[in-house]
């Protein structure tokens, strides 16, 4: 279980998340919404461990998540993507998966005296959770193509197959269906609920209200840093707070 509480963050004078407490289940997807400027990238930051708070905290099945420093951040399983891609333009697609699977600084030099069967096993093995991870994302046939060569959609698909290569168990998405044409979006979503049905912990920030309500079983919505309402698709997409402060109807 994911317990987010109390988090409160200021940029200088300005408060950019105003006392954000949340719950997300294991095989379960939450979604984050809000207008523009509502602070969403800044709470998957926090929690990705790239953003200091001023206070809040998080836990990950009881245990606190040392916020503020992402290594460790990543070593308690937690994973992110961007809104924009961060991809190795001039390296091929299988090249970008294989980082995706970063071994712990120094363990590869180290083990290479100690154990070269071991570590020769060990990159056979990651190529191949690669190639999975490609026809997973149905990427096979680019494998060898530059990722710089990719549509922004399959762009996307590709940063969220580095992120798999992490075996992260809580998944902090910002804005994966943005640019991204609807055919991908399926893709997207379908992988998203195969995700789920792994016990995955998966964060979606996203405007795409069809996305949201077709994967999300619950939705938090920020406004201003706060968090104004809270429940199942279908009831937000009801509630007339946010529909004013959201859709701007
Ligand atoms: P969202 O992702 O919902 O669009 P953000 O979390 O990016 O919102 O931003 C929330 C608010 O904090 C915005 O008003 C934004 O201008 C401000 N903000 C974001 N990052 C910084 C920063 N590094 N320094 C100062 N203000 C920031
Ligand atoms: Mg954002």
């Amino acid at each position: 279980m994911l317990t987010v509480c109390d988090l409160s963050v200021s940029y200088g004078r300005f408060q950019a998340l105003r006392s954000v407490s949340l719950q997300a289940a294991p095989g379960s997807i939450l979604g984050l919404i809000g207008p523009n400027g509502s602070g969403k990238s800044t709470f998957l930051n926090v929690i990705a461990g790239v953003q200091a708070v001023a206070s809040g905290e998080v836990r990950l099945d009881g245990t606190l998540v040392p916020l503020g420093l992402p290594e460790r951040v990543a070593a308690h399983g937690i994973g992110r993507s961007f809104q924009t891609p961060r991809l190795a333009h001039r390296l091929t697609v299988f090249q970008n998966i294989m980082i995706g699977a970063r071994p712990q600084a120094g363990e590869r030099l180290r083990s290479l005296f100690l154990q070269p069967a071991t570590v020769r096993r060990r990159e056979a093995d990651i190529q191949d959770e690669a190639r999975s991870v490609l026809r997973r994302l149905d990427l096979s046939h680019k494998a060898n193509d530059y990722a710089g060569m990719l549509s922004g959609g399959q762009q996307k698909l590709l940063s969220l197959g580095m992120l798999l290569m992490g075996h992260p168990r809580v998944l902090l998405l910002d804005e994966p269906a943005a640019g991204v044409n609807p055919v991908l979006i399926e893709r997207q979503i379908n992988l998203l609920k195969e995700l789920r049905a792994e016990g995955r912990i998966i964060l979606l920030v996203e405007h795409n209200m069809e996305m949201v309500c077709g994967v999300c079983d619950r939705v938090v919505v920020l406004d201003s840093g706060a968090v104004i309402a809270e429940g199942d698709p279908d009831a937000i997409r009801r509630d007339e707070r946010v529909m004013r402060s959201y859709l701007g109807e």
